[in-house]
């Protein structure tokens, strides 16, 4: 499954946190790219793309200003989109139809989400039909599209060209620098 990312309505400065932690979430959680819409941030392009330098991989960051667009284009690129909303249908029982795509566009927001998106998208999914967080919501949703394979120990051979690999420990650190 191919897995991409769009953070909508990205806002300055009160978003450059979150959006971090959501293309952050995104690359390690098996996304191979995030595109974020709102305002236009170099600083965050630069930092999530120095992480993703550091950590190996491959991991694209894209700024989009005309979403709504880019969502549709996708589509006809054959991309599922899934709008994580707290208003949705709870992610369990669309799992299965979500599991079949072949390339999904996982779709979170920022400020309030255009109608738009909710009609676009092919699936409209809660984690829970509570309000919390885009990286929560992020995270799980990636989690359960893989099977939970991105926390398994075989996963990070995915981050090919390191500068630095962690080697997971029982206790303290253990830190590689350069590709195992
Ligand atoms: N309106 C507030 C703001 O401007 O910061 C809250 C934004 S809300 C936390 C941001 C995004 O988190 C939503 O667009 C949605 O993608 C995601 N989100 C929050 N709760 C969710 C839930 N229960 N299920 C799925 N996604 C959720």
């Amino acid at each position: 499954m191919q897995i991409g990312v769009l953070r909508l309505g990205h806002r300055l400065p009160r978003d450059e946190r979150m959006t971090t932690h959501v293309c952050l979430t995104s690359r390690a959680f098996g996304a191979e790219g995030a595109i974020y819409s709102g305002q236009k941030d170099g600083s965050l392009e630069r930092s999530v793309k120095r992480i993703a330098d550091n950590w190996g991989g491959e991991f694209s960051i894209e700024y989009e200003p005309k979403p709504i667009a880019r969502i549709e284009r996708m589509k006809k690129d054959g991309w599922a989109v899934v709008h994580l909303t707290m208003y949705g249908m709870p992610l369990p029982e669309k799992m299965p139809g979500i599991a079949e795509k072949k390339k999904v566009l996982v779709v979170v927001g920022a400020e309030k989400v255009p109608a738009e998106v909710y009609r676009l998208a092919d699936f409209n999914i809660a984690i829970g039909n509570q309000p919390h967080s885009e990286i929560a919501a992020l995270a799980i949703t990636l989690d359960r599209m893989q099977g939970g394979k991105e926390l398994e120990r075989g996963f990070q051979s995915n981050f090919g060209g390191a500068a630095i690999s962690l080697e997971p420990a029982e206790k303290g650190k253990n830190i590689r620098k350069g590709y195992r």
